[in-house]
Parts: C-alpha cells; sequence; structure tokens
C-alpha cells in the first residue's frame, strides 16, 4: 500500500513526500478512501497513529478539487476542534505542511492568549479554523467566527475532550454547524458516552477502529519499578544518569508536584523543564519547541499539557506517578513510539499506587515487566499475593516470592520475572478470573 494507491492528488503527493513517509499507516489505509467518498468517520485508534494526517490529507484534497476561482475574502469551510492549544497549534502545523502546494491557508486559534492576532488573522480570511472549544465559542459571541459554510468538521481527542468538561461547550458548537456537513471523529478510548456523542455528530458513519495492542503496548518496552515515595527523586535521578542525555519526557500528576520534580532535579544540575497549566500559553509553547530542538532533554509534564504532543525521537517516557485512570497510562506511554519509531516507558510504582497499577494491567492484558535491579527496589512494595499465587502449593506467598523469580542476565539489566509473567502465552485475562474463584 502506497499514498499513490490511495487516489491522493499530486500537489499532496507531494507534500507527503517532502515528510519523508514511505506509506501510509493502517488509520491513514483506513480512513483516506472513506473520507474521499465524502462518508462520516468515526475512528479509534492510539496516539501516535498518524491520524492527523488521516484527516488533513482527505480535508485538503476535497477542497482543493472544489476550489472556486472567485477572489476575495476566504470563507472557513472545515473546524477542527482540538481539546488542548498545544494539540491545536500542532494540527495547525500539520497542515501548513501538507498544504504546502495546495495553497488552502489555515488558522489556529485557543485560549490563553490575547485575542488580538487571532481575530486579526480571522478578519483575513481562511479555509480551515483549528480551534479549542473555549476560545472558538468566545469568538462566536463576537462575532469574529462564522460557522454557517463548514462542510468539514473534525472533533479529534474526543474522549479527552471529555474528560475535560467541553461536552456542552462541544454541543454548542455543533448546534452552530450547518446540518449537510461530512463529520469526522476521532478518539484514543471509545467509552459508552464518547459513542453517544458520536452519534450526535456523525451520519452513518464507518468505522475504524485500531487495535491498540498492535500499536501502542507492541512497540513500547515497559518496565516497572518498585520504588517507595520518598525515593522517587533518587530513582529518577539514578536512571537519568544511566540513561543518558535521551531526550525523556516525565509524567506528574500535578502541577505542584511536575514543578517539585524540576527543583529536584536542578539541585543535581539536571537541566530540565516544566509544562503544565499554570505557566502561560507561550512559556508552554516556547518550552515544548525548545524540548523538540534538543536544548534540553528533560521534559516534565502534566497529564493536560502533554496530550497529544507529538515529539519525534522521545526515546523515553516515565511515569513518576501513577495515573489514576488507565486510559491516562496508554496516553502516556504513546508520547513515545510515535510512528516508526520504538520506545520504552518507565513506571514507578509506591505501596499507595498498586490498585492504579492493577486496573492498567487489566486494560492493556498484560504485565508489566518489574525491573528489580537497581538500588531503590522496595520488596516490600511487590504485590506478594499477586506473586504467590502464580505459583501452587505456596504456604505462605510472603517468602515464596523471590524463589520463584528466574534472573536472567540481560546487557547490563538483570530482568527479573516470574516464570508465568515471561510465557509468551500466559492469558492474563483467565487468571485473573481463576484468581477471583
Ligand atoms: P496521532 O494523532 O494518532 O496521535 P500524529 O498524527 O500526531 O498521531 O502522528 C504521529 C507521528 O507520526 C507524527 O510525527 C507524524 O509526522 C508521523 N506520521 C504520520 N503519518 C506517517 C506515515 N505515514 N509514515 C511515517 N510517519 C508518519
Ligand atoms: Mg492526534
Amino acid at each position: 500500500m502506497t499514498f499513490s494507491n490511495l487516489e491522493i492528488i499530486a500537489p499532496i503527493l507531494k507534500a507527503i513526500e517532502d515528510q519523508g513517509f514511505k506509506k501510509p499507516t493502517p488509520i491513514q489505509a483506513e480512513a483516506i478512501p472513506t473520507l474521499l467518498e465524502g462518508r462520516d468517520l468515526l475512528g479509534c485508534a492510539q496516539t501516535g497513529t498518524g491520524k492527523t494526517a488521516a484527516f488533513v490529507i482527505p480535508l485538503l484534497q476535497q477542497l482543493y478539487l472544489t476550489r472556486s476561482n472567485r477572489k476575495g475574502k476566504r470563507i472557513l469551510k472545515a473546524l477542527i476542534i482540538s481539546p488542548t492549544r498545544e494539540l491545536a497549534i500542532q494540527i495547525n502545523d500539520d497542515i501548513t505542511d501538507y498544504s504546502k502546494y495546495t495553497g488552502n491557508k489555515s488558522i489556529v486559534i485557543y485560549g490563553g492568549i490575547r485575542q488580538h492576532k487571532q481575530t486579526s488573522a480571522l478578519r483575513t480570511g481562511a479555509d480551515i479554523l483549528v480551534a479549542t472549544p473555549g476560545r472558538l465559542l468566545d469568538l462566536i459571541a463576537q462575532g469574529y467566527v462564522h460557522l454557517n459554510k463548514i462542510k468539514y468538521f473534525v472533533l479529534d481527542e474526543a474522549d479527552q475532550m471529555l474528560d475535560m468538561g467541553f461536552i456542552h461547550d462541544i454541543k454548542k458548537i455543533i448546534t452552530k454547524l450547518p446540518t449537510k456537513r461530512q463529520s469526522l471523529f476521532f478518539s484514543a478510548t471509545m467509552p459508552k458516552t464518547i459513542i453517544e456523542l458520536s452519534k450526535q455528530i456523525l451520519f452513518s458513519p464507518k468505522r475504524v477502529a485500531i487495535e491498540p495492542e498492535k500499536t501502542t503496548a507492541e512497540k513500547i518496552s515497559q518496565y516497572l519499578y518498585y520504588v517507595s515515595k520518598s525515593d522517587k527523586v533518587d530513582l529518577l535521578k539514578y536512571l537519568i544518569a544511566k540513561k543518558k542525555n535521551i531526550s525523556t519526557l516525565i509524567f506528574s500528576r500535578t502541577k505542584h508536584g511536575a514543578d517539585k520534580i524540576v527543583r529536584f532535579l536542578r539541585k543535581s544540575n539536571i537541566k530540565s523543564e516544566a509544562i503544565h497549566g499554570n505557566k502561560s500559553q507561550n512559556s508552554r509553547q516556547k518550552t515544548l519547541q525548545r524540548f523538540k530542538k534538543n536544548k534540553f532533554s528533560i521534559l516534565v509534564a502534566t497529564d493536560i499539557a502533554a496530550r497529544g504532543i507529538d515529539v519525534s525521537k522521545l526515546s523515553l517516557v516515565i511515569n513518576y506517578d501513577i495515573p489514576n485512570v488507565p486510559e491516562t497510562y496508554i496516553h502516556r506511554i504513546g508520547r513515545t513510539g510515535r510512528a516508526q519509531e520504538t520506545g520504552e516507558a518507565i513506571t514507578f510504582c509506591s505501596s499507595s499506587e498498586k490498585s492504579f497499577l492493577k486496573n492498567i494491567q487489566k486494560l492493556i492484558k498484560q504485565r508489566i515487566q518489574v525491573i528489580l535491579d537497581h538500588p531503590f527496589h522496595n520488596q516490600k512494595n511487590i504485590d506478594r499475593l499477586e506473586i504467590g499465587k502464580e505459583k501452587k502449593n505456596t504456604k505462605k506467598p510472603r517468602f515464596s516470592a523471590p524463589k520463584i523469580k528466574t534472573a536472567k542476565k540481560q546487557g547490563d539489566n538483570l530482568k527479573v520475572e516470574s516464570r508465568k509473567r515471561s510465557s509468551k502465552n500466559f492469558n492474563f485475562k483467565r487468571s485473573f478470573k481463576r484468581k477471583k474463584s
């Protein structure tokens, strides 16, 4: 499968070539033909699977093929809604890349900065508008944005949108769109609420689902470090020293926590910066650009600030705190292993976080490999029951845990796994049921 098999027109093919893409990703191969037919689409795919190009390419193609020679101000024909400012900017940058030879114009609007530049861009006119919900409604109310000519509507990262409480804003935006339009709906997960919302937006959509097993989990090596809460900083420093200058994204559950990590690292002369909701939009964007340009290699972020961020060649994700929503784990580790790259994700787990870990492993249907060989390993944290139950005839799981482990020398890392866990055919779900009964 190549892009030209998908009947993409020459000016767009050329732009894709400039990006260096050899072949479409699975979601692109499925979504592009459907969208070119004019159908609505409900796309479920993990981050890093190439969703942006999957919707931007057909959108540009249709705009190009239906362009008029009429001179004068451009009228908005496509609207893309994104949950965060960072993602909105990124989508807009991608559109700029793909539309290099089709001559389309797009504008991005988001909150957190003064509106003047955005409103003057709107006054000049554009074909495509990328927006976060709040600022969009604000500028609609002020009369700067008119959606009555929109033909293409894209809702990106819909699950995140709902998590962030944008549901009412979205419903309000939909009422302002013409009913005759093509709508696209993308989400990394498909809980009931998302399906419900999609029904209000889409008309007999084609559903395209790219299984998470085939994407995120497969490409990313995942490791688990049991560590007490008070040792987390030292473990982090230890790992940073060991990994040497590779670009690393560290997740903290709170803004305060993110700042604290940066302070601790700075004390040890480790250059790092944080992005989160308390920082101004400009400072977040600047920090991100400098990180992308390798000006520094350790970025600490909260989930919301990092959502959808695409840093190619991000080698390592560290979950300093375990997310309490299991899906967030997939979003986080999906920041590495983008497109064809492979990646590594390390998760710190303290005793109070074990229940979160359990839910994550259930969701990914996979045990994360435990690394015991590090100076801060906290034996107490190993879920004794979990390991103990895997071995029959175990009277006292407390003492059995170390016995059933086999150590393998792998490079300079001593990776230790339980025998059952290392088996590829180990059926986690079944074992789960068995344990319950
Ligand atoms: P998603 O929206 O699914 O999270 P993105 O659209 O941000 O993913 O794409 C992830 C990364 O993959 C980006 O760096 C993008 O440039 C790259 N990419 C997209 N399509 C392809 C392709 N066909 N071949 C190689 N890389 C691609
Ligand atoms: Mg995306």
